[in-house]
């Protein structure tokens, strides 16, 4: 499991290892209480840095520098909701910024070709690694590291010295190894990288930089569960993965729900086909709300997708198998109570196909109930179609 930059300076500051201040913002006005509180400890200029899960971030324009808490807000407005490489920015971390005197190369990783861990350290840091490794090899030192020695204070000094960084660099960086080695085995990492490693103008080796990947066959010593629940990206998804729901936020305009995994891919297919005719509506998720499909489980998929602003119809494709379509329909009905009872409006128009065991009974609850919102239709393609063109209104 990859970490964001903000979890892994985080467990690089609890191993001792120096970073700057910061902390994590979704909204400009967190950023602006972040950046004033920086701002009242006689730190004004603060680092905005989009927290997504992929390297470049600099270049993407989702680092910048801030000179006080308005400026701050001004480029937090500019980050977030940034696309970066298919990763949109949900966070940013705001952080005291650094005076930078060089930027150098850092990392332990898992040798997996040669069965060993490895260092690689290089006095020419800030940029991709592989792209000093291209055009300026000897510039990149790479030291195997003996795991029952691991990385004590003359293995890292050794690294350090084969890395080329200079002497006014020479004892912080050393420090530091030895405390990202502490990290890399306390926490099972298979890759702990620093780039940029700095040294700041007043003579001091920190962290400017944390990519961090956690072995996820550690899960039975490490909580890993609790920095994924915080990690993944999307709020919906957060929502839907805290309601125990099999959801995956897509870009299109209807919000599809089914019962089967196989039966929810195959509606992705034929609404985004459909949706062809309509300028190009696709779905906006995948979700599968598994074979029992209660009036709660319905309810809970029902709100995670009309919360979505981007939702603009849903379809609701049941086949009914053990569980009847009567079943669903009552569940539908419920579902739709219990939303209203928590003060959701439901004005977006479900499309509802119910086709299988009871198919008939199923239709005539729903008929029965004759929601405003609600209209069915009994194939799966003509219910497309329809919230296709639902959607493109
Ligand atoms: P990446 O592009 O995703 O690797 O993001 P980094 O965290 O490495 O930041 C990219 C670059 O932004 C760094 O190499 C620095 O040159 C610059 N940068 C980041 N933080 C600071 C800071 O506090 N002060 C200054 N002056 N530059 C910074
Ligand atoms: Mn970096």
């Amino acid at each position: 499991m990859d970490l964001f930059e903000y979890q892994a300076k985080a467990l690089f500051a609890e191993y001792g290892v120096p970073v700057p201040q910061g902390k994590v913002a979704s909204t400009p006005e967190e950023v602006r209480a972040i950046a004033e509180e920086f701002a009242a400890a006689g730190k004004p200029r603060v680092v905005v840095k989009a927290q997504v899960k992929t390297g470049g971030r600099g270049k993407a324009g989702g680092v910048k520098v801030a000179d006080g808490p308005d400026d701050a807000v001004a480029k937090a407005e500019q980050i977030l909701g940034m696309d970066i490489k298919g990763h949109t920015v949900h966070r940013v971390l705001v952080e005291e910024a650094s005076d930078i005197a060089e930027e150098y190369y850092f990392s332990f990783l898992l040798d997996r070709a040669n069965r060993t861990f490895l260092s690689i350290c290089s006095a020419e840091g800030g940029m991709e690694i592989e792209e000093v490794a291209a055009t300026n090899p000897e510039a990149v030192a790479k030291v195997a590291i003996d795991p029952l020695k691991g990385a004590p204070a003359d293995v890292a000094a050794d690294i350090v010295a084969q890395g080329k960084l200079p002497e006014a660099a020479a004892a912080g960086a050393v420090e530091v190894i030895t405390k990202l080695w502490d990290v890399f085995v306390g926490k099972d990492a298979t890759l702990v990288e620093v780039n940029p490693l700095i040294l700041t103008k007043d003579g001091r080796v920190v962290a400017l930089d944390g990519k961090v990947t956690l072995d996820d066959n550690a899960e039975f010593r490490q909580d890993l569960a609790s920095l994924a629940s915080a990690a993944e990206g999307d709020p919906l998804e957060v929502k839907a993965k805290e309601k125990g729901l099999n959801y995956v936020k897509l870009d299109g305009e209807v919000g599809i729900i089914g019962n089967g995994a196989g039966l929810v891919m195959s509606t992705l297919d034929v609404v985004a086909y459909a949706g062809e005719q309509y300028g190009g509506v696709k779905p906006a998720n995948f979700l599968d709300i598994g074979g029992g499909a209660s009036a709660e489980v319905m309810a809970n998929g029902l709100e995670i997708i009309l919360g979505d602003p981007a939702v603009k119809s849903v379809f609701v494709n049941v086949f009914g198998g053990i569980t009847a379509c009567d079943a669903v329909a009552n569940g539908i009905v419920q579902a739709l109570e219990l939303l209203e009872s928590r003060g959701e409006d439901v004005t977006k128009p479900l499309v509802v196909r119910l086709d299988g065991n009871n198919a008939e009974l199923g239709r005539a609850i729903l008929n029965e109930r004759n929601h405003p919102a609600v209209r069915q239709v009994d194939t799966m393609d003509g219910a497309a179609a329809q919230a296709a063109e639902l959607a493109a209104k």
